[in-house]
């Protein structure tokens, strides 16, 4: 993004200082635990008020408030079969070598409204799902007949009300359908819809304006310049936001100018819910981030935790920030670790976590005292966890081969192969 004359110049200035912005030794004491920032953004990130959505856009979403069925399902008695309604006890003696015959004296499809008066003695075609017509208190299945259509050879007896859905056997007017909380994937759409529920109250999707920071970024479609990097951090977090259910309002890359940032920030800010940035909180001279934010609420901290030692979060003008690392692979770690719980808490996810499954270490792997440790790896066939060689922060390669992640606590040192450790499987 390009700034206006004036605001230009005031963001070269900021470049032209370029003073060191190291951490302090106190910072460097006290580095923040992981739970402890991971509670400071779950607290910033707060969830929007519950909306009104049809039920298409509820695909995905949290339900706000219990629902209760307004009617019966099924609506009313109907064939679970293709067959013959009828008295049961007109084919009570029925076999193989007895058949019973009756006259088909009405033909009920799918659909029709209501079917006529079943007299004894007589049978009615009836389809999967069509009405059961009064005086008739089992359907038999086609299969068990000739299939005629002026009479039927019924070789078989059966139970009474055997292949009949009774109305409201599923659900009753007034009983809970679904309760506040749940999620609303396809099979409780389906519920929805059918209890005629057109639209439902849903925890919305909070909207993320997405920022990729750094004068040496070039976007998808340029080819970059001596010094210049592909932007890797624009989509990768795009995709995270969209996995976890929030939504990306906007994204754009800016420069290591303080000035375009806020300008960005300031022009978004009516639409969105939480601020995320890649980049530019670190110790470096042009820590655009801190610049621009760090006079605002947003606290620059490090966390004891390897990759993604430096963060920030806090308020600008009331809206949530999260101000990630830039290396490719802290940042999605961090994005991980603090952000996809955030917000899914925030959009009533319940767990907001990844649940872990235990598996063994398929080789040893030590780790730094004082340090929570984040690894990606492999799900070995064998129920084994492998680390994957090459763990490095801007190792972009070794991260998309992975897919699960081990988290080894501050106090544990050595893990040995076969040691039983939690790993979390990643999208
Ligand atoms: P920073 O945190 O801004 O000091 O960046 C740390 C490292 O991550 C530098 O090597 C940057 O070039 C790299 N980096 C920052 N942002 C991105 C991005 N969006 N895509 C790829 N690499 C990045
Ligand atoms: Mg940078």
């Amino acid at each position: 993004m390009t700034g206006r004359p004036g605001e230009q110049e005031a963001a070269t200035a900021v470049l032209e200082r370029g003073e060191w912005r190291p951490f302090s030794r106190s910072e460097v004491r006290s580095r923040r635990p992981v739970a402890e920032h991971q509670g400071y953004v779950r607290a910033i990130v707060r969830p929007r008020r519950p909306v009104l959505v049809s039920l298409h856009a509820a695909e995905g979403r949290v339900l706000a408030a219990d629902v209760s069925a307004t009617c019966p399902l099924p609506a009313f008695d109907n064939s679970a079969v293709d067959g013959y309604a009828v008295a049961r006890a007109d084919v009570a003696a029925a076999g193989p070598q007895s058949p019973a015959v009756l006259p088909v004296m009405a033909d009920i499809p799918a659909g029709c409204g209501g079917g006529r008066l079943l007299d004894r003695g007589t049978a009615h075609r009836i389809m999967t799902g069509a009405p059961v017509p009064p005086g008739a208190d089992a359907v038999i299945p086609v299969e068990s007949t000739d299939g005629g259509l002026r009479n039927v050879s019924v070789t078989a007896a059966v139970a009474p009300g055997a292949n009949i859905r009774r109305s409201g056997e599923d659900i009753q007017p007034g009983a809970s359908a679904l309760e506040a909380g749940t999620v609303l994937g396809p099979a409780q759409l389906a519920l929805l819809s059918a209890l005629g529920q057109e639209h439902v109250l849903i925890r919305p999707a909070l909207r993320v304006l997405l920022i990729s920071t750094g004068s040496e970024l070039t976007a998808q479609g340029t080819v970059p310049g001596a010094g210049q990097v592909r932007d890797a951090n624009s989509i990768m977090l795009a995709a995270a936001v969209r996995a976890c259910g929030a939504v990306v309002q906007q994204s754009h890359m800016v420069t290591d100018d303080a000035a375009e940032l806020l300008r960005v920030i300031v022009r978004a800010a009516p639409d969105i819910d939480v601020i995320v940035t890649s980049g530019g909180i670190s110790a470096g001279a042009y820590e655009v981030v801190k610049q621009a934010l760090g006079p605002h609420e947003v606290e620059f901290t490090q966390v004891a935790m390897q990759p993604g030692r430096p963060q920030g979060a806090g308020l600008f003008c009331g809206i949530p920030v999260v101000a990630l690392p830039g290396n490719p692979v802290s940042a999605l770690i961090s994005f991980e670790v603090f952000l996809r719980p955030a917000l899914r808490a925030a959009m009533g996810f319940d767990p907001p976590e990844r649940q872990p499954a235990v598996r063994k270490l398929a080789s040893a792997v030590d780790s730094r005292r004082a340090v929570h440790q984040f690894r990606l790896g492999v799900a070995g066939p064998d129920g084994t966890f492998a680390l994957l060689p090459g763990h490095r922060t801007h190792f972009l390669s070794a991260a998309a081969r992975s897919s699960w992640l081990l988290e080894i606590a501050p106090d544990v040192t050595h893990l040995p192969a076969g040691a039983s450790c939690a790993v979390k499987a990643l999208d």
